[in-house]
């Protein structure tokens, strides 16, 4: 750290992404990216947006809010459009906790809700979840402050019903909840029908996931339009142009072969059911996921160990020091040939 670094950032904690070794043939099950390619649409429209490159991008994303707009039966003015739904998460931490508006989120959940707090200084409060990982609802009703619940949560990947994310909602409407869907379309209900009876409600989904996009960085926010407008403000005082035209043409590609997304998700619950239940023939509980991905226990190794012996094996996992899930791992749902491959590598492990 250099003498000049801000002292307001002398305690900030990165958030630590999954590693992406470049050195090596592994299989990454580590970053929940999806196993199949982006739509061949999206990949042709970002090839004919890549000789546009000497202009700067449409900063309303008009043509990809329209057809999200339709697509979710929202008003346009709903809908924005943010690098990666990391990025509108932390636009929501920005524009809607202060000192006297705390965060309020699970103990256990995507690590970045943390550092979102921390770097804008703001006071946060981490409620512990039960002790089978399920969230206790009760601890969010008409708790008085900024809401954030990713729904499937993750690392547990088990999911609320829509029922109880309604009545945090509506019993917190001095406070904006915002409902965290990255893993919605693995079989999970979406928030987003909700948006026009609550006000105060914000839904965030992202291309990272079902739609094979992660690289492109693609993520958006559903809301009333007063919350979008809020967050169009953070928007444009920090980056206008957050969206680059390859991406917006890759998502409106991507949008128009919804099929070939709606395929994709339907193959991935396949192998996370099929993945379960040879784990649990293994020795390991699961937890119900509803995402594409496992969080998985051994019933005779460490999850430090499972997760070395992978990686020496050339399998990669997401293993989280934390000790509450120490003995866990969070392992992403590949093709079925991927599945096939960790399965008999664990079972040569355990051995
Ligand atoms: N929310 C959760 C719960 C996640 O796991 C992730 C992915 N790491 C994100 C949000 C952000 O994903 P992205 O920025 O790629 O949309």
């Amino acid at each position: 750290m250099s003498k000049y670094f801000s002292q307001k950032y002398k305690s900030l904690v990165p958030y630590v992404p999954g590693e992406q070794p470049k050195d090596n043939d592994y299989i990454k099950l580590n970053t929940n990216e999806s196993p199949y390619p982006p739509s061949e649409k999206a990949v042709k429209l970002a090839g004919e947006y890549a000789k546009k490159l000497h202009l700067y991008p449409d900063p309303t994303c008009g043509e990809l809010v329209k057809q999200l707009s339709e697509m979710l039966g929202v008003g346009k003015d709903q809908v924005l459009l943010t690098n990666g739904s990391d990025e509108i998460l932390n636009f929501a931490f920005m524009a809607y906790c202060d000192d006297k508006t705390p965060a309020v989120f699970p103990e256990i959940t995507y690590g970045f809700y943390k550092v979102f707090a921390q770097i804008n200084n703001l006071p946060y409060e981490e409620i512990p979840l039960n002790e089978d990982f399920t969230i206790n609802v009760e601890d969010y009703i008409g708790v008085n402050k900024t809401v954030f619940i990713a729904n499937p949560n993750a690392p547990t990947g088990i999911a609320l019903p829509l029922s109880d994310i309604e009545r945090i909602v509506s019993s917190n409407p001095d406070n904006v909840v915002v409902i965290d869907e990255a893993y919605v379309d693995f079989g999970c209900e979406s928030a987003v029908a909700l948006v026009d009876k609550y006000p105060n409600l914000l839904v965030t989904q992202t291309f990272s996931k079902s739609r094979s996009m992660a690289g492109a960085r693609l993520g958006f926010g559903i809301g009333s339009k007063e919350l979008i407008a809020d967050l169009n403000a953070v928007k444009y005082s920090t980056n206008p142009y957050n969206i680059n035209s390859m991406t917006m043409a890759a998502g409106i590609g991507c949008l128009s072969d919804d099929e070939y997304t709606k395929a994709n998700c339907l193959e991935i619950q396949k192998n996370r059911e099929y993945t379960k239940a040879e784990l649990e023939k293994l020795g390991f509980t699961c937890t119900d996921s509803k995402t594409n991905f496992i969080f998985a226990k051994s019933d005779s190794k460490t999850g430090e160990e499972i997760y070395q012996k992978l990686r020496e094996n050339g399998i990669l996992v997401r293993h989280f020091s934390d000790k509450k899930i120490a003995d866990y791992n969070r392992i992403t749902i590949g093709s079925r040939e991927q599945m096939e491959k960790l399965v008999s590598t664990l079972s040569n492990i355990l051995r």
